[in-house]
């Protein structure tokens, strides 16, 4: 709704501990399973044991939230949940859109059925173009498998919905960002977005795999050859964005420590995660890394979802600049860039 996207706007800006709006977004984890087991995953301890959300704890996400959005992603896959479909069909009845990040090496039935149920938006997980380094970063993912659940998509008669590439820039795929925006287009996706990984709670072995000695001119170099590319192909990207901000990426990869983005973060007002237990943390990275909760959906009210101790106190934390180190670490998503709307 426009009054809560508002409100929540201004409770944001005035960093309030209190807010009275619905949250715009919910960030649901429908499960810890992966089949996968990506370089960059930093959820690997919770996919140990798969668990899955139960459809009473979804129904009261919707009920007692009232967002606009809800964005099925966490700790796992959620193309692994049987009643995935079911989910999506339940929010659109309470008209909320429902947005999956996946790395869509799913089968074609779970991904009709989603279709189906009204799904308003994919982002695909695809971190380089050539189907043998797409298997070293992504282990045991298939590009082959994503490119076939994309053209089932396209071959399908009716409303489609919206489709992303997302990608992570790391040592690995540092040339392949024209290569990526060349599969958006073979595969009929608008838009392509690259991101810089997210560093927090990154242990030493795997930024020495991924981000170690960071090629940064060449990195630069290959943005702008895609972004050329992708203006030739009508391809949306982010890259300009990128580009006019490079000093974010080099600021996090070399760990600068004296730079910290959180003053940009709004999450705390206008964005909550609910992890496959019911619990509920500001974002994923809070629930990930502290364990932070401000309240369980199956156990606690709105107000105190919404308004608890442990919430109020993170926003406190923001409005004096004292965050945690998580926070100070983090690199945190705009809403816009996290849920793009039919509208
Ligand atoms: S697809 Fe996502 S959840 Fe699965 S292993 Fe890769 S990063 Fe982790
Ligand atoms: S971890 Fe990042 S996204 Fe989450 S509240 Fe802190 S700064 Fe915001």
């Amino acid at each position: 709704m426009l009054g809560d996207r508002i409100m929540g706007a201004l409770h944001a800006f005035f960093r309030t501990e209190r807010v009275w709006n619905s949250p715009l977004a919910v960030n649901v984890e429908p499960t810890t399973g992966c089949g996968l087991s990506c370089a960059m995953c930093f959820c690997k301890k919770d996919q140990a044991a798969s668990r899955f959300m139960e459809e009473r704890v979804f129904q009261l996400i919707i009920k007692k939230l009232k967002p606009d959005v809800v964005e099925f992603s966490g700790a796992g896959e959620p193309f692994q949940h049987p009643d995935l479909a079911e989910f999506i069909k339940y929010a659109d009845n309470f008209s909320v859109d429902s947005i999956v990040q996946t790395n869509l090496n799913c089968g074609a039935g779970p991904l009709a059925a989603a279709l189906d149920a009204g799904l308003a938006g994919l982002k695909v997980s695809v971190d380089s173009a050539d189907p043998g380094r797409y298997a070293l970063i992504r282990r045991k993912g298939s590009l082959d498998q994503v490119a076939a659940n994309l053209d089932f998509i396209r071959s399908r008669p009716g409303p489609k919905p919206r489709l992303s590439l997302e990608s992570v820039l790391i040592n690995q795929n540092m040339g392949d960002c024209g290569g990526i925006v060349d599969f958006a287009h073979r595969h009929g996706v608008a838009s392509v977005n690259f991101h810089a990984i997210q560093t927090v709670g990154m242990n030493e072995e795997t930024r020495k795999e991924l981000i170690d000695d960071f090629n940064f001119p060449g990195l630069r170099l290959s943005l702008a050859a895609a972004l050329a590319r992708a203006q030739d192909l009508g391809v949306q990207t982010n890259i300009q964005k990128l580009l006019d901000d490079f000093n974010t990426i080099v600021d996090i990869y070399n760990r600068n420590e004296n730079i910290s983005r959180s003053a940009s973060c709004t999450l705390p007002w206008m964005h909550l995660f609910v992890a496959v237990d019911g619990n509920v943390s500001p974002c994923f990275s809070l629930h990930c890394h502290t364990g932070v909760a401000s309240g369980n959906i199956l156990e606690n009210s709105r107000d105190q979802i919404l308004n608890g101790p442990a919430i109020a106190c993170i926003r406190r934390g923001f409005r004096n600049k004292r965050v945690a180190k998580v926070c100070k670490e983090c690199n945190p998503p705009q809403l816009s860039s996290i849920f793009f709307r039919k509208d």
